[in-house]
């Protein structure tokens, strides 16, 4: 079923989730551990995150070496899994970088044989690797121009001009929002444009980047209503749970992290820095809700232990 449906369907508020596909060689019983323990709150559906490759430079004999490799391959196999063994939807995360527009299209019609309904377009970051495009392939440059492929292929476009009575696919897309605005955009509004641009070409949701202060979430969705985007706005969370995230996620993720937040963590004794981050996680929920958002998407990525004590306080 598609994300839209189900939030046009909920009679209370949604609760999802978002995870990441193994290391590459990994073990997938970690993961379904941690989907096992997902599973218990009855995500509607659980997004899938994709990896592009990278680069690294590495010492050897013959001098530093350049190699191109993807850590974290398997976004396909955890949908299957999460879809067909769970009865959960999967929502793959599409990227740009790192793909052509080929296997991009090779992915979605693959997706659509697995009974996949939704997909997240996303850009992803550089990660210094630039897929060197021969034969004749192509590239997304930026999310709207992956929504775009998608919303083709949703009309039964493929890239292939030639190809007749093709299958139209029936994505629900999701585009991704950030309320403390995209760290390259020179202003929160110039972002909520580009915003704007990506709904226009056919994102029916959006997912916002975490943020650690509700005000930055109230803010932004009054901007995009103003900018006359109307979809659903689900807030993404993250709760933070150690003590080097304090500079992690600002660092990673360009959001700030509040004083009274950041000096709870700071003179917690260890075993209690996980208990700071769920308290202000769980007030960040309980405002959201009160306030009437659709839905809240927790960033839970490898481990289940935060959102299972802060699910465990509230009544959702
Ligand atoms: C909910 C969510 C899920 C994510 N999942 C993943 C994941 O699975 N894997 C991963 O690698 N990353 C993921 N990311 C991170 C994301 O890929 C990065 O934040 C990336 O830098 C931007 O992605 P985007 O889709 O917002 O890009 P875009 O919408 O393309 O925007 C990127 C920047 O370009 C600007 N821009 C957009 N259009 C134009 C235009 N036409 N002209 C000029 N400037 C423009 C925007 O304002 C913005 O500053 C996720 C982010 C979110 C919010």
């Amino acid at each position: 079923m598609k994300v839209i449906d189900h939030l046009e369907r909920a009679t209370k508020p949604l609760i999802s989730f978002e995870i990441i596909p193994p290391l590459r060689g990994g073990d997938v019983k970690n993961l379904l551990t941690l989907i096992e323990d997902l599973v218990e709150f009855r995500p509607p559906f659980i997004d899938i995150t994709s990896h592009a490759a990278e680069v690294f430079y590495e010492e050897t004999q013959a001098g530093l070496q350049r190699r191109v490799k993807r850590k974290r391959p398997g976004t396909m196999g955890v949908c299957a899994l999460i879809q067909n063994k769970y009865g959960i939807d999967a929502v793959p995360h599409v990227l740009c970088h790192g793909f052509t527009r080929e296997e991009t299209e090779d992915f979605l019609i693959e997706l659509r044989y697995l009974g996949i309904d939704n997909v997240l377009a996303v850009r992803g970051d550089d990660s210094g690797y630039q897929k060197p495009l021969r034969d004749g392939r192509s590239a997304n440059r930026f999310a709207v121009d992956l929504v775009k492929q998608i919303a083709a292929m949703n009309h039964g476009r493929y890239l292939a001009d030639d190809l007749l009575d093709a299958e139209p696919s029936n994505f629900c897309v999701g585009a991704g929002g950030y309320p403390e605005k995209h760290f390259e955009a020179p202003n929160l509004k110039t972002d909520v444009r580009h915003l704007k641009a990506k709904v226009e070409a056919g994102a029916a949701y959006v997912v916002t980047q975490m943020f650690f202060d509700n005000r930055h979430y109230f803010a932004f969705v009054d901007a995009c209503r103003a900018e006359g985007i109307a979809v659903p706005i689900i807030p993404g969370l993250k709760i933070l749970s150690s003590r080097p995230q304090l500079a992690s996620i600002p660092r990673n993720f360009y959001v700030e992290i509040p004083a009274a937040l950041a000096d709870g963590v700071e003179s917690a004794p260890d075993e209690a820095v996980l208990d700071v981050g769920v308290d202000w996680a769980r007030r960040q929920v309980e405002e959201l809700l009160a306030r009437g958002v659709p839905s809240v998407h927790f960033y839970v990525m490898q481990s289940a232990a935060a959102v299972r004590k802060l699910l465990g306080q509230i009544d959702v």
